[in-house]
């Protein structure tokens, strides 16, 4: 920039101040493309395809990526996070349970790391809260979504936005995925799925079977009127959309007009300004998988340990309908673990959800979605995907000691152990 230039953009900086106008700075990067941009056409040969890039998806992607497989993420939308990020609920609970951590791994090094580097505040785990969400982690959503690429960046996993999957064959090695994005049809062949969308899509699309109650819950658009976002700090206001459905772009269309035209009439109504607006609603519920092993509510709220625990849960029983929600706290000791076999969809091979559609039953299913149980979920997958890879086998059929061995290599707490 010549002296000149530097001169007269001060002096219009000034100026713009003075007019009550600040003009904020501007840098520049590159964005580089390593297939060529003119191809429509792109075929992809991994390890593991995770189809869902949000709370589940993206630690099981880091974890089979850090294990070994080549893996890709395919996602909706245009980040990683899913409901933390995307949909704002950027308070993932609960790591501990009783005074102490019960869910760590890939998922905690991420909360964590982010929270240090926003200079957040964590919650004293060794202390028993009065009411369990104010041992909640407040997350930087911005910056959890950044911090999640660059792990995938680190290992190895790659990304695919805007794409979802439209059709999908068996084939001997495994699967072949088409998936579409605009300007892209990709061809992905792969040896294992973990489908971390929510609401299990691609196990709907393979015809599997999948639950769903005659009334969901609700989800919520989180907004700020009149006071500024301070990210990883606060939690932002909840708008309550009923009917609020995940499964396809029609619905999730309609749940975001729905809320946003909702917000609209709040301004209007209480003349107040619109501080911050998230771009998607937060959905609770909508399909869970028929697995292997089905979470009763019992087993739940008992603390079953299954015989093939991969991962610990933990909160209250929480129920969200038109009635609003009233939490049932879990007995004092009581930490429920996740079953493998919970995460196979039954009578399939190699694919594995993670996330809130793992098989239970709604009530199990209201305590077991949860951030930080999706997260351990989403590590449990990729440990098992990576190592039935590794072994040409299916998950089910890796060892037991070997899913637990690796997953306390990376960080994770095992279950009784
Ligand atoms: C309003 C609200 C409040 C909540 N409060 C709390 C709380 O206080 N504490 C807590 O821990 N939990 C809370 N939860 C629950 C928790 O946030 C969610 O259950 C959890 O984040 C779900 O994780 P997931 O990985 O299963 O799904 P998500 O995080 O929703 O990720 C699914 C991802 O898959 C993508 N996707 C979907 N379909 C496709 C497709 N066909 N192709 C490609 N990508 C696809 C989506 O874009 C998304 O990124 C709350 C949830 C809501 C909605």
């Amino acid at each position: 920039m010549s002296e000149l230039d530097q001169t007269d953009r001060r002096q219009f900086l000034q100026k713009s101040i003075l007019g009550g106008l600040v003009i904020t700075s501007t840098s520049e990067v590159t964005a580089e493309i390593d297939q060529g941009v003119k191809e429509a056409e792109v075929t992809q040969d991994v390890d593991v395809l995770v189809v869902g890039g949000g709370t589940a998806g993206n630690i099981a992607a880091i974890q089979a990526g850090r294990a070994g497989a080549k893996t890709l993420i395919v996602e909706r939308g245009a980040q990683l996070g899913g409901t933390t990020t995307t949909g704002g609920v950027a308070f993932p609970g609960l790591f501990d349970a009783w005074g102490k951590q019960v869910i760590a791994g890939i998922g905690w090094e991420l909360v964590k790391e982010c929270v240090e580097l926003d200079g957040g505040k964590f919650p004293n785990f060794a202390k028993v809260p009065q009411r369990h969400w104010q041992n909640q982690v407040y997350v930087n959503q911005f910056l959890f979504a950044i911090l999640a690429e660059e792990k995938c960046e680190q290992a190895g996993v790659a990304i695919a936005y805007h794409e979802f999957p439209q059709s999908i064959q068996k084939t001997e090695k495994g699967w072949e995925v088409i998936c579409l994005g605009f300007g892209t049809r990709r061809r992905v062949r792969c040896k294992q799925i973990i489908d971390c969308t929510g609401g299990a899509e691609v196990v709907g699309m393979l015809g599997l079977p999948r639950l769903r109650e005659e009334e969901t819950q609700p989800g919520s658009m989180l907004y700020n009127l009149e006071v500024a976002n301070n990210p990883g700090h606060h939690q932002l206001h909840r708008l309550y959309v009923h009917g609020a459905d995940s499964t396809n772009s029609r619905t999730v269309t309609r749940a975001n007009l729905t809320g946003r035209k909702s917000v609209l009439e709040k301004v209007r109504k209480e003349k107040k300004r619109l501080m911050h607006l998230q771009p998607e609603t937060g959905f609770r519920e909508s399909f869970r998988i028929v697995g292997e092993t089905m979470i009763t509510v019992n087993d739940y709220t008992k603390g079953r340990l299954f015989e093939d625990a991969v991962s610990n849960a933990f909160y209250p029983v929480d129920l969200h309908t038109k009635g609003g929600v009233k939490p049932k706290p879990l007995k004092p000791g009581t930490v429920p673990t996740i079953p493998l076999s919970a995460l196979i969809p039954k009578t399939s091979r190699n694919i594995m959800v993670a996330g809130r559609c793992v098989s239970s039953d709604r009530l199990a299913n209201s305590g077991l979605r949860v951030q930080a149980s999706c997260m351990g979920m989403g590590q449990a997958a990729g440990v098992a995907a990576s190592l039935a890879v590794a072994q040409k086998t299916t998950p089910l059929e890796v060892p037991l000691e070997e899913i637990h061995r690796e997953l306390k290599r990376h960080g994770a707490i095992v279950p009784g152990k």
